[in-house]
């Protein structure tokens, strides 16, 4: 029997929103092989509760490798148990998120298993008539999209894009079983622990989760003026987003970047301002709940597919916008 896999991301014991966005694209995936769908889980301290809600969520299995010893990433005894557990259960397909960890892990193991890989899918699919995994992904700089088959190596490895799928919602009747897997010390390389995390505080952001984001682009101008879209996101509670052009001129940091070789977000609200609305920076925000657009120019692009579109100055329209949201706020206190 072929399975298809997911490998689920956690931290602090809770699982991470994207280990539920790739069991929704592995549930579709192992529906049309009539296969079942596995997540695993590594690491320590993720509930019995939380290993429900992956089978409430699409899995019909999911198997757990807990330890003190893997509360945390680390690449080399991930990789052993994911190696391991590849040999046991022989699957046929692994999806992991295109997530720092997912990205360092996957080709690893992919290394130790002798397969291939095909990282920051965008879609995939069968193939009809071979079973194949059809895995595709930009390519030649976004120019075109590839899809890349691996017909003679199993499993089939892929990455995907966080945010760039929902959930399926939860459905608490769905039964599924939870195999514990004893680990051993051999599981673990000694020779790598962790001392301790270090974030880049000034230029920390936390996009993919956030909530509402506040993007600004070329239309901009200058550096200076992101703080009209800093205090507009302060006042809404969101973050603040960026075009390439805006990251490429110095204006923000790269973290802040939106769109195909940036962060794919999946915000309740996406507000862009002089920013024009290329495909490449399309592809991170399609999946915004809300899309508003502030740009002087009718034709933009953004407008086309906002649900807001402001034909209008953004240096007149993000002033009024804040002062509006401020007199509500003030009003609602
Ligand atoms: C391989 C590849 C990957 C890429 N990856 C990304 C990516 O991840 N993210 C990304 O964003 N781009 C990416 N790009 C670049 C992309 O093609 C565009 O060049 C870029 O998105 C344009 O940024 P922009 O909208 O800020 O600038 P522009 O396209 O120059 O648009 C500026 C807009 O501001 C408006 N404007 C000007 N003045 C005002 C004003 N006063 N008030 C309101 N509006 C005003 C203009 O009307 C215009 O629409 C990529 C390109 C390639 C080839």
């Amino acid at each position: 029997m072929s399975f298809v896999w997911t490998v689920a991301e956690h931290a602090h014991g809770e699982l991470k929103a994207v280990s539920f966005e790739l069991l929704a694209r592995g549930r579709k995936l192992a529906d049309k092989l009539g296969t079942p769908l596995a997540a695993v889980v590594i690491g320590d301290q993720v509930s019995e509760a939380r290993m429900r809600e992956l089978i409430e969520r699409g899995a019909d299995k999911v198997y757990s490798v807990q330890d003190p010893r893997l509360a945390h990433f680390v690449c080399e005894s991930y990789a052993r148990i994911l190696s391991t557990l590849i040999k046991t259960y022989r699957p046929d397909i692994i999806l992991a998120a295109a997530t720092s960890s997912g990205r360092t892990l996957m080709p690893y193991v992919a290394v130790k298993a002798r397969a291939g890989l095909t990282a920051d899918c965008t879609e995939l699919d069968i193939e009809a008539e071979t079973g194949n995994l059809l895995q595709t992904r930009p390519a030649i700089g976004g120019n075109i999209m590839a899809t890349i088959k691996t017909p003679n190596h199993r499993p089939q490895m892929a990455t995907v894009r966080p945010k760039s799928s929902k959930p399926l919602p939860k459905d608490t009747s769905r039964h599924g079983e939870i195999i514990t897997i004893p680990v051993d010390d051999g599981m673990i390389d000694t020779r790598v622990s962790v001392l301790g995390y270090r974030k880049d505080a000034a230029d920390f952001v936390n996009l993919e989760e956030a909530d509402i984001v506040v993007a600004g682009g070329k239309g901009m101008k200058k550096a200076e003026h992101f703080s009209l879209l800093n205090n507009l996101a302060q006042t809404l509670g969101g973050v603040v987003g960026a075009s390439r052009e805006a990251v490429d001129r110095g204006w923000i940091g790269y973290p802040h970047q939106i769109g195909l070789s940036g962060k794919t977000i999946s915000p309740k609200l996406y507000i862009g301002a002089g920013i024009s609305g290329s495909i490449q920076h399309l592809a991170g925000i399609k999946t915004s709940e809300v899309i508003v657009s502030v740009n002087n120019d009718p034709d933009a692009n953004l407008h086309k597919i906002a649900d807001f579109a402001i034909v209008g100055d953004a240096f007149q329209v993000l002033p009024e916008l804040q002062r509006q949201l401020k007199l509500r706020k003030g009003r609602a206190e």
